[in-house]
């Protein structure tokens, strides 16, 4: 049937799938994923964001506006086995459907893919966020084993008729049965096993959950054939905040997110003033899975006049609120508002700052609300909104009061406020100790001589905090200070009792100098530096950076993203009081080998370097020295040549 068509046009042909189409349709033509209702929202959401783009380019293109408005309908076909998407929207012609239902243009596709390599039962993967990836298209193929997409570009004269059964091909032919004016006509042929959405109750009941609140309205033949319209095709945010529920925000969000979480925070007003919009904003409770992705897009939908514009609108929503969901309708931009214009429109620029101020606004007024929900939203979303740190200094100082923090000596999380509040007498910075695991973070050698000094450490655990802890000052005057980093000034905490105390040790300055000049002299260029440790109580040995070098968690993390590949020179400091240290000393002091002071010297600095989460800097000398030194230990006599 196929082949005789495309000898009758030489038009017709079979074009393979992109690689990574082929292998997504993979996953989802054997998906035995419970949820397959998705499919229905995933293809309703693109008849209507055909309607809305054909809407606005009817405001530059003269009688491109289909009669009798825009509508999306459902046709179950009983005897047929199939269900049909009809839209009036803007269709496509033949390299529009080429290009957008064979290959993925959109980034989030190798990322969607990529999460379901990692699991083990990739049929029954959870399939439902395949519409936040730019790919919600193919989720027809969980319930049909073929599709057929007839299309027509509004105001082209030619139809085009796209049809696959989800293998590694597809056909593009001329003809279909598209709408004479304009838009596209989705059928599914549907699986076997997914019979029951040609039940019209069942489709409607879908609409209910899933699509009440798209902006197109959906109609479906009742009993007498007669169309009805069975969602609510309303704006839901041009309703006044006292009159909408709860239960409709939740629907709304979960319509326009694609998301199934309920949002933890909605924000709903109508700025009127010099500018006059509205704002109907999310909070999500669970952290979208593309958030994290490099091209940090927007996720907020602007409207002017309610005719939908753009849904990545870097214009009105700085990248580190890309987490926020919902709509921006705005009434104060042309209609023929372009691409260009949207990225430098003043009146965008005033909506974005006070866009930005309401949500730190509401998220602070929510800390203070809901400390618990808080917490949660900051374990989901607080590396993004850290973003803004050193992106937005004009919202530092509330981004600051929004940031929470794990630290040494509390449960949970604090802010810097209370940390401010639980400073010791003459503390004057905030000390923080950064690296990838908490685990190993409260562990730390350098934490020791704050933690035997009653010090409090925050931990900074995100990649992003490298950034703006060297971009921002201090917080309420106290500056940021890494434990990890120069000199460390704990001993103005000490009272005057362990100063003696300190003085009476038999490691005193004499024997500390020695000490230290044959460790420098056994570890020669290795260390920047040997000197006596303040920061440290129970451990022999640590690494610090210099006041001038790069920190230690953030030179690991650059080497891990390939940026910089040679480690830099540290310091070394020693625990004086331990006891290792000081039987080296009176080792030293009895003219002990220079052999023995040396193993110990190197196995002080592998020792510390393991510390950091480090490799030992040279294996086979390290197994020699240790096996050395355990055997003067335990007693026994180096091997004697036979
Ligand atoms: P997304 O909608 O996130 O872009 P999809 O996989 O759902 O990803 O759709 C891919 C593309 O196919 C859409 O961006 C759109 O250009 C096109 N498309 C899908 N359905 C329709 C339709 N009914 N009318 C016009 N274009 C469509
Ligand atoms: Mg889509």
């Amino acid at each position: 049937m196929r082949d005789q068509a495309t000898s009758e046009h030489p038009t017709s042909e079979h074009r393979r799938f992109d690689a990574e189409v082929g292998r997504l349709l993979e996953i989802v033509t054997h998906s035995l994923y419970s949820n397959r209702d998705i499919f229905l929202r995933e293809l309703i959401a693109n008849a209507a964001d055909a309607c809305e783009r054909r809407r606005f380019a009817a405001i530059s293109e003269q009688g491109l506006l289909p009669d009798g408005g825009f509508a999306v309908e459902l046709l179950p076909d009983k005897e047929a086995g199939t269900v049909s998407i009809l839209d009036n929207g803007l269709g496509m012609n033949r390299e529009e459907l080429a290009a957008n239902l064979g290959t993925v243009a959109a980034s989030g596709s190798g990322r969607f893919l990529e999460q379901f390599k990692a699991q083990d039962r990739p049929a029954e993967a959870d399939l439902s966020q395949i519409g936040q990836f730019g790919v919600g298209f193919y989720s027809a193929f969980m319930v049909a084993d073929r599709v057929t997409v007839d299309s027509r570009r509004a105001s082209e004269a030619e139809g085009w008729r796209w049809q696959s059964s989800g293998t590694e091909s597809y056909s593009l032919e001329p003809g279909g049965e598209a709408p004479a004016a304009g838009g596209t006509r989705v059928t599914l042929h549907l699986k076997e096993d997914a019979r029951d959405y040609l039940e019209p109750f069942r489709l409607k009941q879908l609409v209910k959950t899933h699509c009440e609140h798209i902006g197109i309205k959906i109609e479906m033949p009742d009993e007498d054939g007669k169309k009805e319209t069975v969602n609510q095709a309303a704006p839901l945010w041009r309703r006044p905040a006292s009159e909408v529920t709860e239960e409709q925000y939740r629907a709304f969000y979960r319509d326009t997110a694609r998301a199934f979480d309920a949002p933890w925070r909605s924000l709903h007003w109508k700025a009127e003033g010099a500018i006059e919009y509205t704002g109907l904003l999310f909070v999500p409770s669970e952290r979208p899975p593309t958030v994290f992705h490099p091209d940090r897009r927007s996720q907020i939908r602007l409207y002017v006049k309610q005719v939908f514009i753009a849904d990545d609108c870097q214009a009105i929503i700085p990248p580190y609120l890309r987490f926020l969901q919902g709509v921006v309708d705005c009434e104060d931009l042309p209609l023929n508002v372009s691409r260009e214009l949207l990225q430098t429109s003043p009146v965008l620029t005033k909506i974005k700052s006070g866009l930005v101020k309401r949500v730190l606004r509401g998220l602070g007024k929510a800390a203070g609300d809901d400390k618990e929900g808080y917490e949660r939203f900051w374990e989901a979303f607080g590396p993004i909104l850290k973003e803004g740190l050193y992106e937005d200094a004009g919202q530092r100082r509330e981004l600051l009061e929004l940031a929470r923090f794990r630290s040494s000596t509390q449960e949970g999380l604090t802010a810097l406020k209370d940390y401010i509040a639980r400073m010791k007498e003459g503390q004057d910075a905030i000390y923080t100790l950064s690296g990838t695991e908490l685990e190993r973070l409260s562990s730390s050698p350098h934490l020791e001589g704050f933690r035997a000094r009653g010090i409090e450490v925050l931990y900074l655990t995100d990649p992003v905090d490298e950034f703006w802890t060297a971009a921002i000052v201090d917080y309420e005057g106290k500056p940021f200070r890494s434990v990890t980093r120069g000199q460390s000034d704990l001993d103005r905490f000490d009272g005057k009792e362990q100063e003696e105390e300190s003085e009476e040790t038999p490691a005193g300055d004499s024997s500390a100098s020695a000490l230290l000049a044959a460790i420098r002299l056994a570890l020669g260029g290795k260390v920047k530096e040997v000197r006596v440790s303040k920061r440290l109580a129970e451990s022999p040995a640590c690494l610090v950076a210099g006041e001038s070098d790069i920190d230690l968690n953030l030179e690991r993390l650059l080497r891990s993203h390939g940026q910089v590949h040679e480690a830099s020179t540290r310091i070394l400091e020693v625990n004086a009081k331990h006891p290792l240290l000081q039987t080296m000393s009176r080792q030293i002091a009895s003219g002990a080998k220079a052999g023995a002071i040396e193993d110990s010297a190197w196995l002080l600095f592998e020792l510390a370097r393991v510390m950091e989460g480090e490799a030992v800097s040279d294996p086979a000398a390290f197994s020699q020295r240790l096996t050395r030194v355990m055997g003067r230990a335990v007693g026994a006599s180096p091997p004697q040549p036979e």
